[in-house]
């Protein structure tokens, strides 16, 4: 067997794999799809299950007794917070057309002295801005008062719900607020499948702080958002942190750092970390007339808090997992694809597979254990074991378990793992020993 690793997916390899194995679907597929907008399959949805998972959980460990509380915001949010947040001000990326071939770009991403990339005929119309929000009207009227928008990112929710959460949760600051939840951009290109898409799912934290304390809490976040994509197995020669210039940061931004990943397609972001300041509540005190301050029992004075803010996509750490297990090598003189997830991370946590037919009997109730004791498993009866080996690899499943002849004399079972693909036996019944070290 030669290990020939190929490290370096393309794109097409990952959304071939994704289709091909019911992780992610064009979205209304047959009626010609919507562009920036994915279904999941039943892998892809335990997937993002597992990464919102591990994001919770690493995010409540960030800092030592630090309180996190959990909020869910509506998709719906009225223009005034819009309006007070900047973002109808704010949130627009340079749109230019090909008045030849009617193409859109985005004008930062392509150089308009040269000729259109699509047809060859440099006949640019001048940049114009272009908002993302997607608009709405809500309820029958569509005069002024009724208008909505689908939010462009879950954080906006969490700052008007501050006075609300701060009064009824009793936290005391510092402290944060967690949420997961979809957010819409109307992107002018969306593209590179999961990276740019106009329906996606962010994973967000705000921590209210004294401004004091808020670039040491900024280091902090940046340390430990950093250290998160290695526990869930992402190489470190591919993730790196970069610090933003002055001239690239937000409109709300007084210092952002991104951690970044090396995609086929370049370094690009993956999470933002940016210290926030206290723009939002103060925006949203003076346009609401609504006191955001807290006060200090210490030093007897009402003030409005710092936020430090970590923010990534689901889907684009998703993609991110994708380009980073992705391995190809051979087994018995065959190409084989396995996605090395981590443990956590894997949809399926083990395979079960009877040798024959006949082993069904004794197999199954081992398989029904495991639902039992609530590990994601699966059970596979058809095809050569090599076959069911080959399918478990694709889907990065890291152990399958196999019942054969000498089960029923020695009460073993052969375990393989994915990414050696060496076997050994293990006792039946310290199956569940072993599924449970996989996962520590
Ligand atoms: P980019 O520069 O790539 O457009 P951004 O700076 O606009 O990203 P943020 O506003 O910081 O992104 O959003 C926080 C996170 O949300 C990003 O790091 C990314 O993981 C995710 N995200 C943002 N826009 C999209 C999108 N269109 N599709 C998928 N994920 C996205």
């Amino acid at each position: 067997m030669s290990i020939n690793q190929n490290t370096s997916p393309t794109l097409e390899d990952i959304v071939s794999l994704c289709k091909r194995r019911g992780f992610v679907y064009p979205s209304a597929e047959i009626y010609g799809g919507l562009n920036g907008v994915y279904d999941f399959g039943h892998l892809g949805t335990l997937l993002k299950k597992n990464i919102r998972a591990a994001w919770l959980q690493s995010i409540q460990q960030a800092i030592p007794h630090g309180q996190i509380v959990q909020f869910e915001g509506p998709i719906l949010g009225p223009q005034a917070v819009w309006e007070a947040s900047g973002h109808l001000k704010n949130f627009h990326d340079p749109m230019v057309d090909c008045l030849n071939c009617k193409h859109r770009y985005r004008a930062d991403e392509i150089d308009l002295n040269k000729p259109c990339p699509h047809c060859g005929i440099k006949n640019w119309t001048a940049p114009r801005q272009f908002n993302m929000m997607f608009k709405t009207h809500v309820g029958a009227m569509e005069d002024g008062s009724s208008v909505a928008y689908l939010r462009p990112e879950t954080a906006q929710s969490i700052f008007i719900n501050f006075k609300n959460i701060y009064t009824t949760s009793r936290v005391k600051m510092p402290f944060g607020v967690s949420q997961i939840g979809k957010a819409f951009r109307n992107e002018i290109t969306p593209k590179q499948f999961l990276f740019r898409m106009r329906e996606f799912e962010q994973m967000e934290i705000e921590w209210f702080c004294k401004k004091e304390d808020a670039l040491a809490f900024y280091d902090t976040w940046c340390a430990s958002r950093f250290a998160f994509y290695q526990s869930i197995g992402i190489r470190s020669s591919h993730t790196r942190l970069r610090t933003h210039e002055k001239d690239e940061l937000a409109h709300y931004s007084t210092a952002t750092s991104d951690v970044e990943y090396q995609f086929a397609f370049g370094w690009k972001e993956l999470e933002g970390i940016a210290y926030r300041g206290d723009f939002d509540l103060k925006q949203h005190s003076e346009h609401s007339g609504k006191d955001l301050s807290v006060f200090d029992e210490e030093t007897k004075t009402a003030y409005i808090p710092h936020v430090v803010e970590c923010s990534v996509g689901v889907d684009r750490l998703f993609l991110t997992l994708f380009f980073d297990s992705y391995y190809e090598d051979e087994a018995e003189g065959e190409k084989r694809i396995a996605l090395r997830f981590h443990p956590r991370i894997a949809p399926y946590k083990a395979a079960f597979f009877p040798l024959t037919k006949k082993q069904e009997l004794q197999m199954k109730p081992i398989y029904e254990r495991m639902v039992q004791a609530g590990y994601s498993v699966v059970y596979d009866e058809s095809g050569s074991i090599g076959k069911r080996y080959r399918r478990q690899d694709e889907i990065g499943t890291p152990v399958c378990f196999t019942y054969d002849f000498e089960s029923d004399m020695d009460m073993m079972v052969t375990v393989r793992d994915r990414d050696s693909m060496k076997q050994e036996r293990i006792a039946i019944d310290r199956i569940e020993e072993f599924m449970k070290n996989l996962l520590k």
